[in-house]
């Protein structure tokens, strides 16, 4: 067996592996170092938060009859893609590959706060009151199963080399979860890592109960599409300490920490607050 078919056939344990390692490093340094204090139960908020994970995963294995490194093996077998057509070196494929693919997380972020339906969806990412490493892997399963056929569309159009995929899933991976954690970095530090990545302290603005700040830095690993495209702010307002995470008015616990409540939250209520341009809780109008 190769290298390739070896991943393509234990794609789920390798995926498991990165998932448990980076979620035991993150929790571990999120308690040694933590940004914020919680304000809601860490054992409601973990149980649940990871319960939409495991969720997660069986709804796409039930799906989806092939995982993104497959898509990948397909475009390459049959020569789709971009760069199927041109001759490059694999290195400078893999990078120009993992680069795009990250700005397409990018573009698809900016459109799940933009139009007001998909913001439903991703308003469930958003309902977290605090914001830790779980909340990197909380989305709700429509909004999976989007962000999957909008990574298959993607590689179809791309053809990216296959290990570059795999490359680009770990990545992703392991910086949502990084720059999601309650950790606490130097800021001199944060200063100079956030010039390359995305770090917790810039993410979390994103995560601000604020309209303008909510809708800012949408980067997930890399921040220059924030800086080129001009959604990015470097802090919040009421600072790391004094700013409120998640959505205004939908902080009922049973709603936004409980599976239950997580899952039917994209059927609930007006929406047309927070997606971008739509603000409206400054008028008297109640949803
Ligand atoms: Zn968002
Ligand atoms: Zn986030």
């Amino acid at each position: 067996m190769d290298f390739k078919q070896f991943i393509l056939t234990n794609e789920p344990v390798i995926r498991s592996c990165f998932f448990f390692g980076i979620l035991g490093v993150m929790a571990f340094w999120e308690y040694i170092a933590p940004r914020r204090k919680l304000t809601v139960s860490k054992v409601v908020r973990w149980s649940n938060n990871l319960a939409i994970v495991f969720l997660n995963n069986f709804v796409v294995r039930l799906v989806f009859p092939v995982v993104a490194v497959g898509v990948a093996s397909f475009a390459d077998q049959n020569g789709w893609g971009i760069l199927n057509y041109v001759e490059l070196p694999f290195w400078l494929a893999a990078i120009i590959s993992i680069i795009a693919m990250d700005f397409v997380i990018y573009l698809q972020h900016v459109l799940v706060h933009a139009i007001p339906s998909l913001w439903r969806l991703h308003r469930v990412h958003h309902a977290d009151l605090d914001f830790d490493v779980t909340t990197g892997a909380r989305f709700h399963p429509l909004e999976i199963i989007l962000s999957m056929l909008i990574k298959f569309a993607t590689i179809i159009v791309l053809g990216p080399p296959v290990i570059a995929v795999i490359l680009f899933e770990i990545i992703l991976n392991m910086t949502a979860m990084f720059n999601h954690s309650n950790v606490k970095l130097p800021i001199a530090f944060d200063k100079i890592l956030r010039l390359f990545l995305v770090t917790p302290d810039m993410h979390r603005v994103h995560h601000s109960v604020e309209d303008d700040e909510a809708n800012s830095n949408f980067g997930f690993s890399l921040p220059w599409w924030d800086r080129v495209f001009g959604t990015y702010r470097a802090q919040p307002r009421q600072g790391h300490e004094g700013m409120v995470i998640g959505i205004h008015k939908i902080r009922d616990i049973k709603q936004v920490s409980w599976l239950p409540g997580m899952l039917m939250l994209p059927f609930k209520g007006k929406v047309s607050g927070y997606a971008i341009n739509r603000r409206e809780w400054n008028n008297t109008d109640e949803d």
